[in-house]
Formats: C-alpha cells, structure tokens, sequence
C-alpha cells in the first residue's frame, strides 16, 4: 500500500517535471525572435543564416541566388 503510493508520487512528480522541462523549452522558443531579427530562412531549403548574407527575392529570403531562382520557377 504505502510502496503503491510511493511509487505514485515519483510517476507524478516525473510528470511535472517533464511538463516545467517542456514549459522551459516553451518559453526558450518564445525568446527568440531576439535572434530571428538577425537571421532569416531560406524560402526554398528553410536553412537559417544571417540577413547580411541573404538574397531577397520577391520579398522573400534565400541563402543563395540558386535557391532564389528555382523557387521563382
Ligand atoms: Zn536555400
């Protein structure tokens, strides 16, 4: 009986854990756009990098000329 409740406060408690783990990861997410402000995604490959090396195209955001122009096609 008292193992039974034992056993049910370490299951519970492994839940909340994993539950503030997930929340954590939540709220890392939620912070950033911080550094999405400095990079962008590749429309074509979703691959991030660095605005400065970006090549805009159709007010979209490519890692390469290539990637710009097989998407236009
Ligand atoms: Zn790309």
């Amino acid at each position: 009986m008292l193992a039974r409740l034992l056993i049910g406060l370490v299951v519970i408690g492994a839940i909340v854990m994993f539950v503030r783990g997930m929340r954590g990861r939540a709220t890392g997410t939620a912070e950033r756009p911080a550094i999405d402000a400095r990079t962008v995604r590749c429309a074509h490959c979703q691959v991030y990098l660095p605005r400065d090396e970006a090549v805009e195209a159709d007010g979209r955001s490519y890692c390469s000329r290539e990637h710009a122009e097989r998407a236009r096609a």
